[in-house]
Order: structure tokens, then sequence, then C-alpha cells
């Protein structure tokens, strides 16, 4: 009995903190050490140097990408964490160009005045317009025409373009498309259409020479380019603008395309003028992969996948610092990385630390590692994703309901050490466009959660030049690490 109680004790040692495997006195808790020592002071210094200048907005592809890209994997060496790219490097390349926006460009208004004149009424950024980050470069002035959704559907006998010259004009329209309810299964006939680059191929086509893009005023590079023809983002003031001595306003005449399914576009007889000066460069971008292989004979081939995209939306003419979005996810997992490495506990199952390239430009980068995986035939325990965690004071775990054998690290940990509000949901699903990398992980049956920050404390400013370190709160990202360290250590070592 002695003998047996003896050896049920030395096993629940072993499994928890190992102190005989990492040669320290017994007693000392390596785990938990790292856990304290992680520190926001240091998150909050990444953040700063990810959001930096430096990094230039961190565009999938640009030279401060790539330099990104290099800081990430130079800090995994560092601290003893094996990379799992390319050929035994930290890098996974994939072919990505990338525009390059010299300046803030310009939109402007045509004003005829009495006696012929013309008054040009010039925007502001950012309250009047947005400048396109995938815009050709040039200048282009024309008449205004009103196309919706900008949507040509001849199965769904819907056509925005129908019926008006919109060669050599400027086409306005807006995101999304006329049917909204995107869990319903009829939504999937439409999904093709709501994505950003169909509406400026399907401009182009159309001989269009510019688009003005009712899509919110913020940076949008996850559209397409076309050498020449410009565009930009526009807001309420313009459309204000351009509907003033219509007819209907733009929020009436939407509202009618989204109730009867019929096109209502018109040349608005307004002239405009758009700016944009870009280049394009043709290149490649990369993940950055780093790993802890597992030491269990039986478990080491299964995976722990924790991953957080790494770009931002780059500088259009001002930085745009995606601090936020998403230095502070990728400082998270650093956190955790770093102190996993340094408590050195054996792990039975490996885990694999993703910083992504590519996802606002489309999800590039999540979806080659969830494709490699499984190629390759690994098997995943769990995906976990991190975006724009590091503002608030509470967690939500998105699909923590649908998986409560993953959820329950989060909640042990979360119980016992941090104490902060976290609630879960299920994963719902719907038939849009696929809008994190965790939809890869999904879409392949892996178990995945995104973690997320609640309770916002600060203005969020979503792919503005405001998303720098100054929106952050450091506390919360300080936990998220903690909460990732033990989470990961735990799904990693269950039985
Ligand atoms: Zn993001």
């Amino acid at each position: 009995m002695m003998k047996q109680a003896f050896l049920i004790l030395c096993t629940g040692v072993f499994i928890s903190t190992s102190p005989c495997l990492t040669g320290q006195e017994p007693g000392r808790d390596p785990l938990m050490e790292q856990f304290h020592a992680i520190s926001s002071h240091d998150l909050l210094n990444w953040a700063a140097t990810l959001s930096s200048p430096e990094f230039n907005g961190r565009m999938t592809g640009s030279p401060g990408f790539v330099k990104a890209t290099t800081w990430v994997a130079e800090n995994l060496e560092k601290w003893g964490i094996k990379p799992a790219g390319d050929e035994g490097t930290y890098f996974q390349w994939f072919d990505h160009g990338y525009n390059e926006v010299h300046n803030l460009g310009g939109l402007s208004l045509h004003i005829p005045i009495k006696g012929g004149d013309t008054i040009i009424k010039q925007y502001r950024f950012p309250d009047g317009y947005f400048p396109g980050m995938n815009s050709g470069s040039g200048e282009v002035t024309a008449e205004v025409v009103f196309v919706g959704y900008g949507v040509t559907a001849p199965e769904l006998d819907y056509d925005d373009y129908a019926g008006v010259d919109v060669q050599g004009k400027i086409v306005m329209f807006c995101r999304d498309v006329p049917y909204k309810d995107s869990r319903n299964p009829e939504y999937s006939k439409w999904v093709k259409y709501c994505y950003h680059h169909y509406k400026l191929d399907n401009a182009v086509k159309h001989g269009a020479a510019g688009m003005i893009y009712i899509d919110g005023l913020h940076a949008n590079p996850n559209i397409s380019y076309h050498p020449g023809f410009v565009w930009c983002g526009i807001g309420d003031e313009v459309l204000n603008d351009l509907f003033a001595g219509q007819k209907h306003t733009y929020r009436e005449i939407m509202g009618k395309i989204d109730q009867s399914f019929k096109p209502h576009s018109f040349p608005t007889g307004k002239m405009m003028t758009i700016r944009a000066s870009t280049t394009w460069h043709e290149g490649k971008a990369c993940n950055v992969l780093g790993m802890i292989p597992g030491t269990d004979p039986g478990l080491k081939d299964e995976w722990v996948v924790v991953g957080a995209h790494l770009d931002a939306v780059g500088n259009c003419g001002v930085l745009l610092p995606g601090a936020l979005d998403n230095a502070s996810g990728c400082v998270d997992i650093m956190g955790a990385a770093r102190a996993m490495a340094a408590a050195g506990i054996p792990l039975k199952r490996s885990v694999l630390f993703a910083f992504f390239g590519g996802e606002e430009t489309g999800l590039v980068g999540s979806g080659l590692v969830a494709r490699k995986l499984k190629q390759e035939g690994k098997k995943v325990a769990a995906y976990i994703n991190l975006d724009m965690v590091g503002n608030g004071t509470g967690f939500h775990l998105a699909g923590g309901s649908t998986w409560p054998e993953v959820f329950k690290h989060f909640e042990a940990a979360n119980e016992k050490y941090l104490h902060r509000s976290m609630g879960s949901s299920e994963v719902r699903s719907h038939y849009g466009r696929p809008r994190s990398d965790a939809a890869h992980f999904e879409k392949a049956g892996i178990p995945t959660l995104s973690l997320y920050t609640t309770r916002p404390v600060k203005p969020v400013y979503y792919h503005l030049p405001g998303d720098d370190v100054h929106s952050l709160t450091p506390e919360i990202m300080e936990d998220a690490a903690k909460l990732l360290l033990l989470s990961l250590t735990g799904i990693a070592n269950e039985e």
C-alpha cells in the first residue's frame, strides 16, 4: 500500500511541476514562478515596439511587416522556443504583394455656381474620406453614379449596374448585399457578392474609372488592386452632399433595395475628384511559427495551437499602428510562450505558437497553417485565437460553450488565480464571409476558441491612426498571458 501511495504521489508531482526533471528543489513550482513573472510592463513595451513607426503599421508583405516577423522570431529564439516554419526556420512563406500608400491623396466635390464657375469642396481625412489602401495611383475627375451594392448577380435576377452607364465614371456603392440574414442558408447564394474584392473587380469590369466605397471611415486593405483604378472610402458627409437635392435620402434608398431586392441606381449629376499616390509591390510575406515539443510518446504528435495575426493595416500617409488590432494578441502569446519555455515543465502534447501574416488582407496566413496541419495529417487538440485582446476588464471565449473540455481549462485558471469576468458562447454557424483567423481552424473541425477582452475601458480605434499603445489596458494583457500559460499547459497535459 505504502509503495503504491508513494508512486501516486510522485506521479502527481511529476505531472504538475516535475521538479525532478528540471533539477529544481522539491517544493518549488516553476509554472507558478513563471506565472507571476509575466509582467504588464514587458507586454506593453513589446506592443509599443510592434506599433512603432519602425514597423510602419505591419502591412503584410511590406518591409515593416518583415521587420516585425524578424523581431518576433528573434525573441522566440532567445527564449528557447524551437522554430516550426519552413526548413528549420521560424518563417513560413507565401506569395503576397502589397500596396505602398505614399500620402493621404484626396477627395473633392465640384459645386457649380452661378456664372459657370465652380467651387471645390475638399474633404478632410479621416472624417470626410479615408484613402483606399489598395487603390491604384492617379487622379480621376468624373460624375458619380450611385450603384447600390455594386452587385451583378444574374442567377439572383439582381444587377445594380443594369440601365446605368458607368463607363469612365466614378461609381459609389455600399458594402455587403441586400440579403441581411447571414444565419439563413439562403445567404450562401449571396455570399460571393459581399467580398470587397468582388465589388471592386465588378466596378472595373463595368468600365468605371474610380469608386467611392461606403464602407465606414477606416483602412481596408482586404480588396483588389487594379493599377490606375483609384478609390477611397467615404462617410456621412459625402453621402449627404451627393444625395442633397435627390428625390430620396441614401438610407431611404438602401431600405427600399433591402425590402424589394430591386436595384435603385442612378447618376447623381455631381462631379468629384479622387486622388491617390501609391506603388504596388509584388513579393512574399510569412507567418512566424515557434513550438515547444511534447514529451509523451503517445501524445507528442498531437498539437495545441495558439495564434494571433501579426499584420495590421499599414500606413495611409499616416501611421496606422495596429496596437489593439493586433499587437495585443501577439504580445499576449509572446508572454505566455516565454513563461512556458522558462518554466520548462514537460508537456505531453506539442504546442505551436503562430503569428500570422495576411489576416487583414483576407485571412491568408492562417489559411496556410490550417491547410498544412491538415495535409500533414496532424491531430490538433485545440486551436486558440487571439484578436484584439488588450482593452477591458473581462474575458470572453467564443466557442467555449461548444467545446467545454477546452473551455474548462480557462475557467479553472480564471477562477483560481485571475478572478476576471469570463463569458463563453457557442460557435454559431453562419453563411457569411469568414471574418477571423479562427474560421479556417473551425472549418477543419478543430475545437476552436477565440479569446477576446470585454468591457472596454478605452475607446476602440478600429483600423484608425488612434489604435496606438495608449488605447491598451496593460493589466488585462498581463492576465491574458497568464490565462494562456495555464490553459495551454492544461490542454497540453490533459490525459
Ligand atoms: Zn484583427
